[in-house]
């Protein structure tokens, strides 16, 4: 199974992501997540990448292409994968198409994960992550078992640097400016469906997904 998915910020990519991957036993790239990890480890690529994730913005479709084309060689992405938050612009959908035709594969399915605005900064402001192990809470619909305290790792969670709502206004701008584009060009090429992300129960949409993809 090849999948990706795309939404704003807070549609919830990272939670579907996690049992979609679990599902149909593929890897999950995050471009965000490869991204944070340089920058924790503070790498020449993280200090750069930082400038741009700490006020919302891309980081350039060079630097993120090169690092997929590098993870795409990895043997456990051969049969199959799951990528949330990339492609997020119509060039690195265009270099993906690319890199899959050299490997002589295909994707299966774009899922659009729609949500309103509202929803967005109210679900970000109250989101938690394991800088540990990348797990996602919400201190209002998704809480861990012990307050702060993450359920799969024992870590401390934390909120991110860029789930403040300054940031996530210019998030959500760059993706409507940067990412819907993405909508038609998947549309066109008869792989995009949508489901309804904006519920509270994460379970309910991931169903929607299994049922979208014909898949019990
Ligand atoms: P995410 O965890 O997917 O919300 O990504 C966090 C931040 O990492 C984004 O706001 C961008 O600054 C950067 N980022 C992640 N994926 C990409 C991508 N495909 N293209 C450009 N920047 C990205």
């Amino acid at each position: 199974m090849r999948l990706i998915l795309i939404g704003p910020p807070g549609a919830g990519k990272g939670v579907q992501a996690d049992f979609l991957t679990k599902k149909f036993n593929i890897p999950h790239i995050s471009t965000g997540d490869m991204l944070r990890s340089e920058v924790k480890s503070e790498t020449e690529l993280g200090k750069m990448a930082k400038t741009y994730m700490d006020g919302g913005k891309l980081v350039p479709d060079d630097v993120i292409i090169a690092m997929v084309a590098n993870r795409l060689k990895q043997d456990d992405a051969k049969n199959g994968f799951l990528f949330d938050g990339f492609p997020r612009t119509v060039l690195q959908a265009e270099k993906l198409n690319a890199m899959l035709a050299d490997l002589k594969v295909t994707v299966n399915a774009v899922v659009n994960m729609e949500i309103s605005d509202e929803s967005v900064i109210r679900r970000l402001c109250a989101r938690r992550v394991c800088p540990k192990c990348n797990s996602i809470y919400n201190v209002l619909t998704m809480k861990p078992k012990k307050e702060g305290i993450c359920d799969k790792c024992g870590a401390a969670i934390i909120q991110r640097d860029d789930d403040r709502e300054d940031v996530i206004k210019n998030r959500l701008s760059v993706f409507r400016e940067q990412t819907k584009p993405l909508l038609e060009f998947y549309t066109k090429a008869g792989l995009l469906f949508s489901v309804n992300s904006g519920r509270d129960d994460a379970q309910e949409t991931y169903l929607e997904i299994l049922q979208k993809l014909n898949v019990s």
